[in-house]
């Protein structure tokens, strides 16, 4: 297979997407990206970069990062985390109140924005500053130490976050997060506010790939049983209430964000991640989604 003329013909085949949809607005500070942009790597185990687009545009990967933030928490706290999360797809808006109160603060999964806040409060308790340590843990794994947080983006989020902030109070409310309220919503808008190329994105994504150790760093991230769990989780709730689209369409474990990227993973294989910041209704870049079809459905490839 010629990876980089595959991607090349699928930024072109995508272009008429790139109109059809718009950036977030509900985080003001991301309304502003041209939704004309496109971008798609793929970094394979045994070393190869391909990309084309956009590709060292950095962008905001919000909650991509809640991928790798599960990554570092199950490696250091265990399975004692699922007393806390649980590991069902929600069905439901990744923001949405509505299942918390019948589960008593116990959110459905780590990639709802509840979920990503338990996961945040753990992180805090067991490892202490939790955003620098999710952005180290990425300029390792990207190669790239000069990647950092959007203060502005930040900002933004937290003058306009009402909705996280009513969803931490609730939890706190039945004993399910551990931490000041204020805290852990601040480093979990942080740890969305980073900003990272699809090749950085892509590169850093291969821990997943390589059953937990990281061909980048050399460090084992995860045991392989946990890799394959953090995976699973990827394909069942990886990208809101679109996972089973997903799975039926890309077959692949992804993790999306409302900056309009997805980071997907080929286990064994590669790790794929695309770009562009026009969303569909369910808050899924349009163009990534369609782009990230065409890639497994040409390939052949997929975990299925
Ligand atoms: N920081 C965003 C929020 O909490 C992340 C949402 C997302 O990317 O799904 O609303």
């Amino acid at each position: 297979m010629n990876i980089q003329q595959l991607i090349d013909d699928i930024a072109a085949d995508v272009r008429p997407y790139l109109a059809q949809a718009a950036p977030a607005d509900y985080i003001p500070a991301l309304a502003g990206e041209d939704p004309q942009q496109f971008a798609m790597a793929v970094a394979t185990l045994d070393g190869q970069l391909y990309a084309t687009g956009h590709s060292d545009k950095r962008f905001s990967i919000q909650s991509i990062s809640k991928a790798f933030m599960l990554a570092r928490v199950l490696a250091v706290y265990g399975d004692a985390l699922w007393q806390r999360v649980g590991k069902e797809p929600s069905g439901n808006p990744f923001n949405s109140l509505v299942q918390l109160e019948y589960e008593q603060g116990v959110p459905r999964n780590p990639f709802i924005n509840a979920g990503a806040l338990v996961v945040t409060d753990i992180a805090l308790s067991q490892i202490g500053d939790s955003s620098s340590a999710l952005r180290d843990f990425l300029r390792e794994e990207s190669a790239q130490p000069a990647l950092d947080f959007d203060y502005v983006i930040a900002a933004s989020e937290s003058e306009h976050g009402h909705r996280n902030a009513a969803l931490a109070h609730f939890m706190k409310s039945c004993g399910n997060l551990h931490n000041n309220v204020d805290q852990v919503l601040a480093h979990y808008f942080r740890a969305c506010s980073l900003r990272m190329s699809v090749s950085e994105l892509a590169r850093a994504g291969l821990f997943l790939a390589n059953h937990g150790t990281s061909p980048v760093s050399g460090v084992q991230r995860l045991t392989r049983s946990q890799a394959k769990q953090i995976n699973a989780i990827m394909l069942t709730c990886g990208t809101y209430d679109a996972a089973g689209e997903f799975a039926y369409r890309v077959g692949l474990p992804c993790k999306s964000g409302v900056g309009g990227g997805i980071l997907a993973v080929l286990p064994g294989k590669m790790s794929i991640a695309v770009w562009s910041p026009g969303l569909d209704a369910r808050g899924n870049s349009l163009a990534s989604l369609e782009a990230l079809d065409r890639f497994t459905t040409r390939s052949g490839e997929s975990v299925f």
